[in-house]
């Protein structure tokens, strides 16, 4: 239902909080973020209920300057913490968050359950987690990539790896994605709201697009690979 995303130097927790509030509105069953910062690894918190029942289970040190987070409208699977996203692979490596339907994970599912995955969630965006994880490819992006080849259905996801932690990639299929370019950070949303109390100055995925944020850089290319051409407007806000 709704995605926020940040790289750069703030404390990301109080900043992924803030903006999946003002997402609220969309309406959601759960809420969840993973962030990463210099001491490495993913650290996750997850809850069932409102953003304000996430943030009640957010330990007092929870540091980092890197994350994603969604409030999750439940199509696959009920509303619980368990499949509330993000959603981790078995080795904690790769965080996905995921708006949208993916139309055949009942077979990309059956497949990895059949090379020996264990799945923690009922949904169907738990497979894209575990094909990216499981992909050899040497980028996160090639990663990613190779995972959606395999995907039919909707989509707008952020991604975030525990090896390659300056940078979040993102993709659209038919389920927004904003980025939103800062002064040295870099913030992405399924909706402008999420973002404007930090930034006006947006690039709109299309559908087909990837986008890989840096805290200092942004690119945007195609499932395929190649490169878009994407020049920041400026929403206007009445706030
Ligand atoms: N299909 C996914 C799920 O049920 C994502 C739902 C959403 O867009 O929030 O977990």
């Amino acid at each position: 239902c709704g995605i926020v995303g940040y790289i750069g130097k703030r404390d990301v927790a109080p900043l992924l909080l803030e903006g999946l509030q003002r997402l609220e509105y969309r309406g959601y069953d759960s809420a969840g973020v993973v962030i990463t910062g210099k001491s490495g690894g993913l650290k996750m918190v997850k809850a069932k209920g409102r953003v304000r029942d996430l943030e009640s289970r957010v330990p007092k040190r929870f540091a980092g300057t890197t994350g994603i987070a969604h409030t999750r409208w439940a199509t696959h699977g009920a509303p619980s913490d368990e499949n509330a996203h993000p959603h981790l692979d078995g080795e904690s490596k790769v965080a996905v968050v995921h708006n949208g339907i993916v139309d055949n994970a009942s077979e990309l599912r059956a497949k990895l359950v059949a090379d020996g995955v264990e799945f923690l969630s009922e949904t169907d965006t738990e497979v894209l987690t575990h094909l990216i994880a499981r992909s050899q490819a040497p980028t996160l992006e090639e990663k990613v990539r190779e995972a959606l080849r395999l995907v039919e259905g909707t989509y707008g996801i952020a991604v975030l790896h525990a090896d390659f932690t300056d940078r979040i990639v993102v993709a659209r299929n038919g389920s927004p994605v904003v980025l939103g370019i800062g002064e040295k950070e870099m913030f992405v949303a399924s909706d402008v709201a999420a973002l404007v109390s930090h930034t006006r100055q947006v690039v709109t995925l299309d559908d087909g697009e990837m986008a890989t944020i840096k805290a200092d850089d942004f690119r945007t290319y195609t499932t395929e690979g190649s490169r878009t051409t994407a020049s920041p407007t400026t929403v206007e806000w009445e706030a």
